[in-house]
């Protein structure tokens, strides 16, 4: 990353931001730029930086010696991008990735897939979610899964 992208306001930063403080908020009901930094893995400075451009784009009401709080705007694109984290990880477990690379994955994928995808994976994953027990969809797959080596881990 070129040195001067390092506070760039990207939609995938935004969200990233937008999601971590979500998170943090719903996990610890207070946020800190350290918690923010340790969470995205990078420096206080960066954070601060970030912090200031979201506030200053009313994503987040922030304090210098107070708190960060997610403005109606901000909580509307967090909990969006919140719900597609969910969906995400849920389809990917479906077809059979493990919870830790589904976790990880979903938060690269959630910026850059389109609402047709978005809308198209919600009803596959309801529509699995519909089908009955005795469907035995899932053990049938992961049984290919496995003939085909490609099952780490038991779901
Ligand atoms: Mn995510």
């Amino acid at each position: 990353m070129r040195r001067e992208d390092r506070f760039l306001m990207t939609t995938r930063n935004v969200e990233d931001y937008l999601e971590t403080i979500w998170n943090l908020h719903s996990k610890k009901g207070y946020i800190k730029v350290k918690d923010i930094a340790d969470k995205l893995g990078v420096s206080r400075p960066s954070v601060s930086e970030m912090i200031k451009k979201l506030s200053e784009n009313s994503y987040i009401l922030y304090e210098k010696y107070g708190g960060i709080v997610l403005t109606a705007k901000g909580k509307k694109l967090a909990q969006e991008i919140k719900k597609r984290h969910t969906l995400l990880v849920e389809f990917l477990k479906i077809i059979g990735v493990d919870e830790q690379n589904a976790q990880q994955d979903a938060c690269k994928l959630e910026h850059d897939v389109s609402s047709e995808t978005i809308t198209c994976l919600l009803e596959f994953v309801e529509f699995i979610s519909l089908l009955p027990e005795s469907s035995k969809w899932k053990e049938n797959f992961q049984e290919y899964l496995k003939k085909r080596g490609l099952l780490k881990k038991k779901q």
